[in-house]
């Protein structure tokens, strides 16, 4: 699977601009993750779930088999996700080849998701990374049978059956994740590969809605099956729905946000701290206003950092008041030029998950913040206009209505 590097849908209220830009924003699902180690760049995660997961394998087999079907059994979900972290990598060093950077992959009980700091819009290279996973699948099923393994379905109905050949088992279960992961629905790969196919046809935000659509379909029938079958069918429904609901949300806002100027979206009256200033002082002017994000800048106006109302905080009880703005500000600020349009200001307040995006003039210097909140406005402002209004060249959308 694939991941952008934002957490699906979480909250209800979904017409609410400002909670979906806040929900997709901030929320970060894969907080319960442990980091294992990297590979090539890439940080390899295990969620805290998954853990779990195998410590209840192991005793269920215990409980049944005795020691030995335990650590078979240990072993074969182990080599299992092995072939799970290889499918994955497939996806990150796909996206790698088309520049894309991937920060890491979290292994889940229901699978690996690999986060990439954008999905390419071209058709042709979404296609290529979404498919490189299941056809690393597809290699190690034919690697193992080329190795002597049999492939039958009969094996997969038995995957935890200790009397087939851990062999067999494997690779069956890597053509059964192959094909699991073509289902056409987000965030399956074959939603990104039906949606990469319908793209280069009628163009990206209309193939996006016919694909999610499709997604939903697939998981009402999912959610049926599952009704009759196999509970956890339902989960899975459930999950796949509420995935292709935010792929479209994503993308509709995106083409939204795509011809309007960042100055229509950003707050012009607002505190700003100096990389001297010690951390009381700083507090005082957290203290009259309600800003949450407050940038800092250096004596030409140029944003040199960020500090939250958090980590000052934060800076506050363990360095105490003394403590300058430069060692407690975060100093990765993204900014974005004040000739350009919001949907960029959106894709990094998403990609570089930042609390706010500074806009600066052609000299560099701050003139403005971009944060969710003020888009999320600005966009419901957007909304409540007349259809058919445009936006000014570089205005701020007067009282119309
Ligand atoms: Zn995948």
């Amino acid at each position: 699977m694939i991941e952008l590097s934002l957490a699906p849908l979480a909250k209800p209220d979904p017409d609410h601009y400002l909670n979906r830009i806040r929900v997709t924003v901030r929320e970060d699902s894969m907080r319960w993750s442990l980091s294992i180690g990297t590979i090539s760049g890439t940080a390899v995660r295990v969620h805290i779930t998954f853990l779990l997961f195998l410590g209840w394998i192991f005793a269920a087999d215990y409980a049944s088999g005795g020691p030995d079907e335990a650590w078979t059994g240990l072993l074969f979900m182990v080599l299992l996700f092995a072939c799970v972290l290889a499918h994955e990598f497939g996806h990150i060093f796909t996206a790698r080849a088309f520049g894309v950077s991937t920060p890491n992959v979290t292994l889940l009980p229901i699978g690996g998701v690999a986060q990439l700091e954008r999905i390419p819009e071209e058709p042709r290279q979404e296609f290529l990374i979404a498919i490189a996973g299941p056809a690393v699948n597809v290699v190690i099923a034919f690697g193992l049978v080329l190795a002597g393994a049999h492939l039958n379905g009969g094996a997969l109905a038995s995957v935890d059956s200790a009397q087939i050949s851990m062999v067999d088992r494997l690779a069956n279960v890597n053509l059964f994740l192959a094909v699991f992961n073509m289902i056409p629905a987000f965030p399956m790969d074959g939603g990104r590969v039906l949606r990469a196919l319908l793209a280069s046809r009628m163009g990206y935000t209309r193939a996006t809605e016919v694909a999610a659509a499709t997604g939903q379909g697939v998981a009402f029938l999912l959610g049926f099956i599952g009704l009759f079958w196999n509970p956890l069918l339902i989960f899975i429904a459930i999950f796949v729905y509420l995935a292709a609901s935010s792929e479209a949300h994503m993308v509709a806002l995106r083409a939204m946000a795509r011809g309007v100027p960042v100055t229509n979206a950003m707050m012009t009256q607002f505190a700003k701290l100096t990389p001297q200033a010690h951390v009381d002082e700083a507090v005082q002017t957290l203290l009259r206003t309600s800003q949450s994000e407050f940038p800092v800048i250096d004596s030409a106006g140029k944003p040199v950092g960020l500090l939250g109302r958090g980590d000052l905080i934060r800076a506050l009880k363990q360095l105490g008041p003394d403590a300058r703005v430069a060692d407690v500000m975060s100093p990765k600020v993204p900014t974005v030029g004040h000739r350009r349009c919001l949907d960029e200001a959106l894709r990094l307040l998403q990609e570089k998950s930042a609390p706010a995006v500074a806009v600066v003039d052609a000299d560099g210097r701050l003139v403005g913040l971009v944060t969710p909140e003020t888009v999320g406005e600005m966009l419901m402002l957007h909304q409540a206009m007349p259809q058919g209004t445009t936006w000014g060249p570089w205005s701020r959308p007067s009282g119309a209505g």
